[in-house]
């Protein structure tokens, strides 16, 4: 029991996170008063509307490299970013919120009856070499890669946790975490099952990266939640531990199986394999098993069904904010000055069916007819940026006039890209570019100034 308080008193950093969101719930559910911390650097409020409800959430904006003034017996360390989107774009920041936000948590746990429960990660064995991978493997980690940012620091911070627990005897937890999830997934974090449930549902090719052989192991939220729980309530924990579902597909089954709950239509499409990406991940889950009798419950088919259904439903509820928005902004703009808007929508339309064949001209590897669209496309898109400036001039100032000014920002970029894979006489690439980001892009300008 806390010092003067009837309730037992969490704190959760990174608690507007994915997975800070759901365990500050079920904290709330266990009956402790919960304060979540978080710099929302990746994490959203939205998350957090259902724990907000409680008397007994109390939520603060804060970087846990910043000293932490909350007086809490059990910490849960969740703050970093954590999908390789989201960490590689601050690598600096991804880095420094794993050492120094760890070190903060031992300067406020020493000296205290404190427990912290630190979530580590899956990738502290880097490309690993050894399949299963038990606690006792060491890892096969790139130190200046793309990557490292975030193995490292994770690395980093376990090393520091230890030394806490060796010279302070300050109760700190690892529990290593394998890829993990479930609804509330941000959609646009890159990870692999919320880019494919997203892009099934909205009717784009799923982005296989690599030849889609890498493997993982896919945990659902609940399952990984009740883990971190059963860790809190042991009476002592010495080395790390692995959380995680040992059910092992390959990335093309993933991306099978989402077609097939999701009963979309859509295709595959292969990109680059990232650097140092992991060619197979599976966690050895015995000592899990031992310490905390842990046996993940959900299997990926009932997850990827719960899953979709909260991404379905989320993606609906943007959908009509959105069309109600342009609607309003469509109504006010029209009436300013319908014209410019028009002459927009009037040189989508005859361009969009060129696009369209100049891809295919490329696709089928037709070289001269590819090189005669490239021409005309080139000369309608340079009709459709000389009426997207006129049009947010127009504009300017309304939301429309500066969506608008985005489109045109994200067409010069996109027509730069054209230029270049035409100069490299990259064929397949001006193909991908016309068909999944050209096309999407007028699809988006078409729809706001759709008469
Ligand atoms: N991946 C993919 N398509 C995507 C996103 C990811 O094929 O749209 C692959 C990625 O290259 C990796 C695997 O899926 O091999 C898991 O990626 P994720 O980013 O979800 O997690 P992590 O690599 O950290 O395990």
């Amino acid at each position: 029991m806390g010092l003067g308080a009837v309730r037992r008193t969490a704190l959760v950093t990174g608690a507007a996170g994915f997975l800070g969101s759901h365990l500050c719930e079920r904290l709330l559910g266990e009956g402790f008063e919960v304060v979540g911390i978080d710099n929302l650097m990746t994490g959203d409020l939205t998350n957090l509307e259902s724990a907000r409800k409680s008397p007994y959430f109390h939520f603060e904006i804060g970087d846990v490299r910043e000293p932490i003034r909350v007086y809490a017996e059990l910490v849960f360390n969740l703050a970093c970013p954590a999908s390789p989107r989201h960490y590689q774009d601050d690598p600096y920041a991804t880095l420094t919120s794993s050492v120094f936000g760890a070190q903060r948590l031992v300067e406020m746990a020493r000296g205290r009856r404190c427990t912290i429960i630190h979530a580590s990660t899956s990738e502290v064995y880097g490309d690993p070499t050894v399949h299963p991978q038990p606690e006792t493997y060491w890892g096969n980690v790139n130190p200046v890669g793309e990557r490292s940012c975030y193995d490292e620091g994770k690395r980093c911070a376990e090393t520091l946790l230890f030394d806490a627990r060796r010279r302070w005897h300050v109760d700190a937890r690892i529990v290593r975490i394998f890829n993990t999830y479930g609804p509330r997934m941000a959609f646009d974090d890159g990870r692999v099952v919320s880019n494919f449930i997203t892009q099934a549902l909205t009717g784009l090719p799923l982005t296989i990266f690599g030849d889609g052989s890498q493997s993982r192991s896919f945990c659902y939220v609940d399952d990984l939640i009740e883990g971190l729980v059963r860790t809190a309530r042991l009476d002592a924990l010495d080395g790390p531990m692995n959380l995680g579902n040992p059910g092992e597909l390959t990335i093309g089954e993933l991306a099978q199986l989402v077609i097939e709950l999701t009963g979309s239509k859509t295709l595959l499409v292969r990109k680059a394999l990232p650097q140092d990406d992991p060619q197979q991940r599976k966690p050895d889950i015995t000592r899990a098993k031992r310490e905390i009798g842990f046996l993940p419950q959900i299997d990926i088919r009932a997850g990827l069904t719960r899953t979709i259904d909260d991404f379905a439903q989320r993606l609906a509820s943007i959908a009509s904010q959105r069309q109600e928005r342009a609607r309003h902004e469509h109504a006010v703009a029209i009436e300013m000055s319908p014209m410019p808007l028009a002459k927009l929508a009037n040189a989508i339309d005859a361009s969009s069916e060129e696009i369209r064949s100049c891809g295919d001209a490329h696709r089928l590897g037709d070289r001269m007819r590819a090189s005669q669209r490239f021409v005309r496309v080139s000369d309608s898109l340079d009709v459709i940026a000389r009426r997207l400036s006129e049009a947010w001039l127009v504009y300017e100032g309304l939301t429309v006039g500066i969506t608008l000014r985005a489109f045109t920002q994200q067409l010069a970029d996109l027509v730069a890209q054209l230029l270049d894979a035409q100069r490299s006489n990259d064929s397949v690439r001006i193909a991908d570019l016309l068909e999944y980001e050209m096309l999407p892009l007028l699809v988006r300008c078409r729809a706001l100034a759709a008469p």
